[in-house]
C-alpha cells in the first residue's frame, strides 16, 4: 500500500501524464500555485461545472444564474471587509526561510494530538470488540483525557489571541507549544505578520487618475452588488437564491499542494436570500442538501464529515465546512455559512442605494439574510480524481490504473476502436464515430494494439470501449467493454447510442 504522500505524487505525475493537469507555464518551470487543465481534465471539470449548475440552477425554480465580471469597483471590497480584514497570519522561520501560516502551524499540531487520541480509541476498539463503547472510553481514559484537556488547553488560549488579532500572542502560543519547522527543524521563528491576499493591479494607463483595483478573492461579491439587478429583472421573490460559477485569486502563503491550495482557483457559490429569523432553517436545509450532492457524485459518506466552525466570522451566525478525505487528510472541500445581513448591508451603506427587499403579504421593508454554499472547483475535482484513481493487480499478473470516475462525469463516455487498422474496420468505426459524437463525447483511436488502447482508457476513467472486428462487417455488432469490470459483451450497433444513455445519466 502506497502511503497517502507516494499516493498523492502519483495521482500528481498521473494527472500530467495523462492530460489532466498541467503545471502553469510549465516550460519555464511552472509558476507556484498556478495549474492548467488539460484536454482530458477541462473535459471533467466542465462536467463537475455542469453537474453543479444543473443541480442548483435548473433542478430548483428559485434560483438563478449570474456571471459577474472579475474586476469590480474598489470599494466593493472596502464594503465587504476585504481591505481591512482579508488576511492571513504569517511567520517565517529564519533558518529554512519558509514561511507558514501561523494558525495552520497551531492547528495541524493540534491536529497531531487529535492522532494521538484517535490511536488510543482505534487500539481499545480493537482489544474490546463489539462491546466498546467510545464515548465512554473518550470520557474516562486517562491518556486520552490528558491528550484533551492540553487540546481544550491550547484552543482556549489560540482562538481568542486570533480574534483579538494579538499576533505577539499567537507566536508566544507557537513558541510555548515547541512548534518546529518541518524543513530546518528549529524554533528560530520571525514575528507574527499579517498579509493581505488580495491581488491588486492597474486599471487604465498608469499617467491617468488610475484606480488600484483587485482581482476578486471570491466569487460572492458579484452577487450582492447585483442583487438588486436581478431580484427586479427575473422578477424573484423571497427566499431565492443566485448562482454562479467563476475565479477567484487569493495570494496564499502557503501553496504546497496541487489543486488543494492555488492562487488562481475557480469556486461554484450560491447566494440564498431569505427572511431574517429564517436563517438558521435554511442553513441546515442547505447543510443537508449539499452534504446530499458530495454523495450523489457516488463516493462513500464515509470520505466526508462536517466540521463546524467554533471561531465564527464576525458577520456570520452559524457556519460549517464540508471536509472531504484527500490524499493530505480531511480538509474543507466547501463552506456553508449563514451570513447574516453583513453584505447587503455594507453594501447599501456603501454605495448609498437602498438595497431592500418589499414583502408584498406583511407590507414591510427588509434588508435579506443569506445562507450561502460555497464549493471549490478545483478541489472537488481533486476529490473525484483521487477517489477514481486505483491500482489494480489483474488475474493474468499485469497491473493497471484505471480512474472510475462516475460515468456521467467523465472526460471521454466512449472510445471507439478499430481492432485493426485495415480490411475496412476503420471506415466502419469512423461511421459509429460520426453517429455518436453529436451525442457524447467520443475518442477514435486506432494506433497500437487493443490491449494498450484499453488500458490508455481506463487510465483517462473511459467507462465504454466499442471495439469494431471483422464481426462487425458481417452483422452490424460491436463489444463493449466495461471500465470497471473490464467485461465485454456483443451488442448490435443501433443499440449503442440507448445503451449509453441509460448508463450515463445516473451519476453513480
Ligand atoms: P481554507 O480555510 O482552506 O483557506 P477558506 O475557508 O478560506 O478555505 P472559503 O473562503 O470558504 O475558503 O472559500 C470557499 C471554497 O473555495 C473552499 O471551500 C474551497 O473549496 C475553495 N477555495 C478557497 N481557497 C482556495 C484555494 N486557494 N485553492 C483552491 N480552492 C480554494
Amino acid at each position: 500500500m502506497a502511503t497517502n504522500d507516494e499516493l498523492f505524487k502519483k495521482i500528481v505525475s498521473h494527472a500530467k501524464e495523462y492530460g489532466f493537469v498541467f503545471p502553469s507555464s510549465d516550460i519555464y518551470d511552472g509558476l507556484s500555485a498556478v495549474y492548467d487543465y488539460g484536454p482530458f481534465g477541462v473535459e471533467l471539470k466542465n462536467n463537475i461545472k455542469n453537474y453543479w449548475w444543473e443541480s442548483m440552477v435548473q433542478h430548483h425554480e428559485n434560483i438563478v444564474g449570474l456571471d459577474a465580471a472579475i474586476f469590480m469597483h474598489p470599494t466593493v471590497w472596502k464594503a465587504s471587509g476585504h481591505l481591512d480584514a482579508f488576511n492571513d497570519p504569517m511567520i517565517d522561520n529564519k533558518d529554512s526561510k519558509k514561511r507558514y501560516r501561523a494558525d495552520v502551524l497551531v492547528e495541524d499540531h493540534i491536529q497531531k494530538i487529535e492522532d494521538k487520541i484517535t490511536k488510543e480509541v482505534e487500539k481499545a476498539r480493537h482489544r474490546f470488540g463489539e462491546s466498546f463503547d467510545e464515548k465512554m472510553f473518550r470520557e474516562t481514559n486517562p491518556r486520552v483525557k490528558e491528550h484533551q484537556a492540553k487540546i481544550d488547553e491550547i484552543k482556549k488560549r489560540f482562538y481568542p489571541a486570533l480574534e483579538r488579532n494579538d499576533l505577539a500572542e499567537v507566536k508566544a502560543i507557537i513558541e510555548d507549544l515547541g512548534i518546529v519547522c518541518p524543513i530546518s527543524g528549529t524554533r528560530n521563528w520571525t514575528d507574527v505578520r499579517q498579509f493581505n491576499l488580495m491581488f491588486s493591479t492597474q486599471m487604465g494607463s498608469v499617467n491617468e487618475e488610475a484606480g488600484e483595483i483587485y482581482l476578486r478573492p471570491e466569487t460572492a461579491q458579484g452577487i450582492f452588488v447585483n442583487f438588486l439587478n436581478v431580484m427586479k429583472s427575473a422578477r424573484m421573490k423571497i427566499p431565492f437564491g443566485i448562482a454562479q460559477i467563476g475565479k477567484a485569486f487569493r495570494n496564499e502563503i502557503v501553496a504546497r499542494q496541487f489543486l488543494f491550495r492555488m492562487r488562481e482557483f475557480e469556486q461554484m457559490e450560491m447566494q440564498f436570500f431569505v427572511k431574517p429569523g429564517e436563517e438558521l432553517k435554511w442553513f441546515e436545509y442547505w447543510k443537508k442538501e449539499r452534504m446530499n450532492w458530495h454523495l450523489s457524485l457516488g463516493i462513500p459518506a464515509s470520505k466526508y464529515h462536517f466540521h463546524d466552525h467554533e471561531k465564527l466570522a464576525h458577520y456570520a451566525n452559524a457556519a460549517t465546512d464540508i471536509e472531504f478525505d484527500f490524499p493530505i487528510g480531511f480538509k474543507e472541500i466547501e463552506g456553508i455559512h449563514s451570513r447574516t445581513d453583513f453584505d447587503l448591508s455594507a453594501h447599501q451603506k456603501f454605495s448609498g442605494h437602498k438595497i431592500q427587499y418589499y414583502d408584498q403579504e406583511t407590507n414591510e421593508g427588509y434588508i435579506p439574510y443569506v445562507v450561502e454554499t460555497s464549493i471549490g472547483l478545483d478541489r472537488t475535482f481533486l476529490a473525484v480524481l483521487s477517489h477514481a484513481y486505483k491500482e489494480e493487480k489483474l488475474e493474468d499478473g499485469t497491473e493497471r490504473i484505471v480512474l472510475s470516475i462516475p460515468p456521467r462525469l467523465a472526460p471521454i463516455k466512449a472510445a471507439i476502436l478499430p481492432l485493426v487498422k485495415k480490411d475496412g474496420l476503420p471506415e466502419k468505426a469512423r461511421e459509429i464515430m460520426d453517429n455518436l459524437m453529436y451525442e457524447f463525447r467520443c475518442f477514435y483511436e486506432e494506433k497500437d494494439t487493443i490491449g494498450r488502447r484499453y488500458r490508455r482508457m481506463d487510465a483517462i476513467g473511459t467507462p465504454y470501449c466499442l471495439t469494431i472486428d471483422h464481426q462487425t462487417l458481417k452483422d452490424n455488432t460491436v463489444t463493449i467493454r466495461d471500465r470497471d469490470t473490464m467485461k465485454q459483451e456483443r451488442i448490435k450497433t443501433t443499440e449503442i447510442s440507448d445503451i449509453l444513455k441509460a448508463n450515463l445519466k445516473t451519476i453513480r
